[in-house]
């Protein structure tokens, strides 16, 4: 599913693309009208059409178009993929929209999980009550981390992919900077030493900042766009890398379930 640093990609990749053209329509394809959420595609286009895309950018796990008026968003969720055009070894039926451009120009979205959401906003303020801190902010900073998990009761991994308290963090970069800080990712926040939140803080950061540099981590489906891939997944510790050795320690990495997520970490560097 992709994560900040995948999202942060998309949005690199398709930004010369986007920024300064004008929308002509957005349909559903493959009558696909939930793709739009709440709101029918007729109403979209009188919403959308003849409007100037002036920026794309990201906000958690959300690419976002400001336009003359309001802002077209697009949430990936598990599989959503954005290309220029339809590859002949596409299969059709994985298509849930498409936006033409003003220069003759296609955004394609292609979904295999078809959980992927295009929205629309009036205000952009809808979407901040939901969305915490950014990582890669100045807002975040340790205090601001400390702060929020010494008043937290809950267990470390939960409270991290809450999207209301840091957005865009998810399964792949919370398992790679608790390992990071030598964290147990069913650690009560409150009993979390300040020196391993210190930790914890510079290795979110950190990891963001380099998955950014490498496209973000291709294990499936995840494309910055077209055909593109995310070349992450080299860096990883220990996401997906249960029964192969710590790079650290060399103990067997553990797989578990920590409030339904799978959940990687190293029961010797990373103990409750
Ligand atoms: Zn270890």
């Amino acid at each position: 599913m992709p994560e900040l640093p995948e999202v942060q990609s998309v949005v690199n990749h398709f930004k010369g693309y986007l920024e300064g053209q004008t929308i002509k329509m957005i349909k559903p394809l493959n009558r696909y009208h939930k793709v739009f959420h709440s709101i029918s595609s007729k109403e979209l286009n009188q919403k959308v059409k003849h409007q100037t895309i002036y920026s794309l950018w990201r906000r958690g796990k959300y690419i976002i178009m400001d336009l003359d008026r309001g802002h077209l968003s697009i949430h990936l969720r598990m599989t959503g993929k954005l290309q220029t055009k339809i590859n002949e070894t596409d299969q059709l039926k994985h298509f849930t929209a498409f936006m033409q451009l003003e220069n003759g120009k296609y955004l394609y979205f292609k979904d295999y999980r078809k959980f992927g959401r295009w929205y629309f906003f009036n205000n952009i303020s809808n979407l901040e009550t939901k969305l915490g801190c950014e990582p890669l902010s100045s807002n975040f900073t340790r205090n601001f981390l400390n702060k929020g998990l010494k008043q937290s009761r809950g267990m470390i991994k939960p409270k991290l992919l809450a999207q209301s308290f840091i957005a865009g963090l998810g399964n792949i970069y919370i398992d790679e900077s608790l390992w990071f800080a030598g964290i147990h990712p069913k650690t009560k926040c409150c009993n979390i030493s300040s020196i391993k939140i210190k930790r914890l803080h510079s290795a979110i950061k950190q990891i963001l900042k380099k998955a950014i540099q490498y496209n973000g981590t291709t294990i499936i489906n995840y494309s910055p766009g077209d055909d593109t891939k995310g070349n992450f997944s080299k860096s990883l510790k220990v996401f997906g890398k249960q029964n192969e050795l710590c790079p650290r320690c060399m103990t067997s990495i553990s797989k578990i379930f920590v409030g339904q997520r799978g959940t990687h970490f190293c029961p010797s560097c990373q103990r409750l």
